[in-house]
């Protein structure tokens, strides 16, 4: 048996850090944070800030402290995920919003977590979700308008966190469900219904828009052309064009306060089809034979795709990024999610690869990183406790060996995780790995 791969202490100071303003895009260089078990209780200059006889030192000299990082798009009930919770800890992620599984064991997991038997982040979840037909994942299959009130009302019952509703709902089963959830004060998040518009779902409430599903690409008339010939899958993924201005669109959106969570780091896998290697490939060691067997039952790319077929579909991404780019420019907040476990995002990995897309969209480092840690809190209604690194708050923090508004990519430089009163410095993130990947034999 080997020893737990954290080291609980009661009081932690980290000094003489240099502290990233995540809302203001600002650091405050030489700072101490004391850490009170699960809490912060001071955040200060080191010069003037009294550290407690007894507390455990970390010297932040020459490091960076950001927030704890947020996934807001997962699926942590899939074959061997109790074991892949600890891969989102050895990341820097301490949180997830569990975007559909099963909720009894995701509540099993929660508080296994919380007495700290478990390394793994903090889950906010939707169980099942609404689908209109039948699902590989945990869903509830809802036709009418009724069906949809009395899905909504067992899942109060159950205690979800939120309602997470799919692609195939009718028109006012969709209605239906968000005046439900709103009825019982459940936000409703999720896929867009193919059978409202982004504007409807935005006005009836959905707190929460994936994908990027049904948000048209403003193209030129070659593009319009060229895009209209990719095959189908790659047309539902990337959606079409139009050459119509959507600012009214991402106005409305922004004006409603309606968050999008693109999700663009897998959707690089159906972007260079049928080229078959993706970046996440290279975290295989990661993945066990039924993880991988899973993944390839949800998602079995079309057949006989033509070899050059990937070009087309990577001039589709960059619409979708000029999109992110545009949603942002307006105004729409946006959230860092990454549908893991997905090939191209195994869990917590694919998170910083989503923060390097944000980028790559044209978002400055620090806007990027804002998508994962002040945005998630502020979606959450829990900026009191989260988001932000400051007095009282939740000490789930991150410390980096390099400036991640420098080069976003630093944010995968970790040198110390901090949740829940635990501390795992380099060597135990690297021992969690380890576990990981022989769990994963
Ligand atoms: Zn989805
Ligand atoms: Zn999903």
């Amino acid at each position: 048996m080997l020893a737990p791969s954290f080291a609980v202490f009661q009081l932690v100071a980290i000094t003489h850090v240099t502290a990233i303003d995540v809302a203001r895009g600002t650091a405050r260089p030489d700072m101490t944070v004391l850490i009170d078990g699960p809490r912060i209780t001071a955040v200060g200059a080191s010069a003037s800030t009294v550290i407690p006889g007894g507390a455990r030192r970390i010297d932040g000299r020459g490091k960076w402290l950001i927030p704890g990082l947020w996934d807001m798009h997962v699926h942590s009930t899939v074959p061997t995920g109790r074991a892949l919770l600890a891969l989102y800890v050895a990341n820097g992620v301490t949180g997830v919003r569990d975007m559909g599984g099963d909720f009894a064991t995701i509540r099993r997991w929660r508080e296994e977590i919380a007495t700290g038997t478990l390394p793994g982040p903090r889950i906010v979840a939707a169980g099942p979700y609404l689908e209109g037909h039948s699902s590989p994942i945990a869903h509830i299959e809802v036709h009418t308008p009724d069906d949809a009130r009395r899905a909504v009302d067992s899942l109060t019952v159950l205690g979800v966190d939120f309602v997470k509703v799919h692609s195939a709902l009718p028109r006012e089963t969709f209605f239906a469900a968000a005046r439900e959830a709103r009825r019982r004060h459940l936000a409703l998040a999720g896929h867009l219904s193919r059978n409202v518009t982004v504007v409807e779902a935005s006005d009836s409430g959905q707190r929460s828009l994936e994908h990027l599903l049904g948000f048209v690409n403003v193209c030129s008339p070659a593009e319009s052309l060229s895009f209209a010939a990719a095959d189908p899958l790659r047309r539902i993924v990337f959606n079409s064009c139009t050459s119509r201005d959507q600012h009214a669109v991402y106005a409305h959106l922004a004006r409603n306060g309606t968050w999008v969570t693109p999700t663009l780091t897998p959707a690089w896998e159906f972007a260079v089809l049928p080229k078959h290697d993706v970046p996440g490939d290279s975290l295989g060691r990661f993945v066990s034979d039924s993880l991988r067997a899973y993944m390839v039952s949800i998602f079995d790319p079309p057949p006989n795709l033509p070899p050059e077929a990937n070009i087309l579909g990577q001039q589709m991404f960059a619409k979708r990024h000029e999109l992110v780019l545009a949603l942002h420019r307006a105004g729409v907040p946006l959230l860092s999610g990454t549908d893991a476990p997905m090939r191209n995002s195994p869990p917590g990995f694919g998170l910083h690869e989503e923060l390097l897309e944000f980028v790559r969209s044209g978002l400055t480092p620090t806007a990027a990183l804002r998508t994962a840690t002040y945005e998630p809190a502020r979606y959450l209604g829990a900026l009191d406790s989260l988001g932000t690194i400051a007095k009282g708050k939740l000490a789930d923090l991150v410390l980096l060996d390099a400036d991640p508004r420098v080069d976003i990519a630093n944010t995968r430089r970790i040198a110390a995780v901090f949740t829940r009163g635990r501390v795992y410095d380099r060597a135990a993130l690297d021992q969690l790995l380890a576990e990981a990947q022989r769990a994963a034999r």
